[in-house]
């Protein structure tokens, strides 16, 4: 890449971080919790799942165990009952108890406040640790990169690389640090509502001047199918018609 380039490249990069923060001036997480640990258990349950799922299971689930002291003393398979609509939960039962387990022996009941230590607990990686840092606890450590983030950093030309942690690190140096956490959010909203993975909106999106795959999902009708569709339509125009 030339310097000119790189020069357009970061313009670009201004560009988008600029509207999104016009269109998406307040955004929030979406899980349901109260404290870090409920956050942690709502974010690990998201793994998969949509948030909206996760809200619907994770009252129940707080009712009974919502502090991690009770967390660690309740089965798995009490846990699992509580979860299963969530996908996945004979994982997700193992990680929570597990995770609530070395939260109780390990760091005194509380849920750790630095990278390191999180990492530690079962079934978090990065973009749960991230997650519970930035929303939990206010620390910006890095960038959440779940599917939306992930698939539309490479769509807007961010990242071109595969996985998360490398995505990641390219997202850490196009935004400003204290933006990791609304940056993230917005990609999230910005994937839900008109960036949606199976049919991006192009036509209707405010990003698709700057967006280098503008247009590039446009459902192409095939001749074939065009015919009987236009056929289609003038069949029901004449009925109209001759009522
Ligand atoms: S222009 Fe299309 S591909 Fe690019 S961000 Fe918008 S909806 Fe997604």
């Amino acid at each position: 890449m030339t310097i000119i380039d790189k020069q357009h490249a970061r313009l670009r990069h201004k560009k988008i971080l600029k509207n999104l923060d016009l269109l998406y001036p307040r955004v929030r997480c979406a899980l349901h919790y109260d404290g870090a640990f409920q956050l942690l258990v709502a974010t690990i349950l998201s793994a998969q799942c949509t948030d909206t799922r996760v809200n619907l299971v994770t009252p129940a689930l707080f009712a009974k165990f919502g502090m991690a002291e009770k967390m660690a003393v309740a089965t798995i398979a009490q846990i699992e009952t509580l979860i299963r609509s969530t996908g996945f939960y004979h994982s997700k039962a193992k990680y929570i108890s597990g995770a609530a387990k070395m939260i109780v022996e390990k760091f005194q009941g509380k849920v750790p406040r630095t990278m390191e230590a999180i990492l530690m607990l079962p079934g978090v990686a990065r973009k749960t640790a991230n997650v519970v840092l930035s929303v939990g606890f206010g620390i910006r450590a890095g960038v959440v990169v779940d599917t939306h983030v992930s698939r539309l950093s490479g769509k807007l030309g961010l990242s071109d690389k595969k996985t998360p942690e490398k995505i990641e690190q390219d997202l850490m140096r196009i935004v400003a640090r204290e933006k990791w956490n609304t940056f993230s959010l917005q990609l999230i909203q910005h994937g839900r509502l008109v960036c949606i993975a199976r049919r991006p909106r192009c036509g209707e999106c405010v990003l698709r001047t700057l967006c280098p795959s503008a247009g590039k999902f446009d459902k192409k009708i095939p001749q074939k199918r065009k015919a009987i569709r236009s056929s289609n339509a003038l069949g029901v125009k004449l009925h109209a018609k001759k009522r």
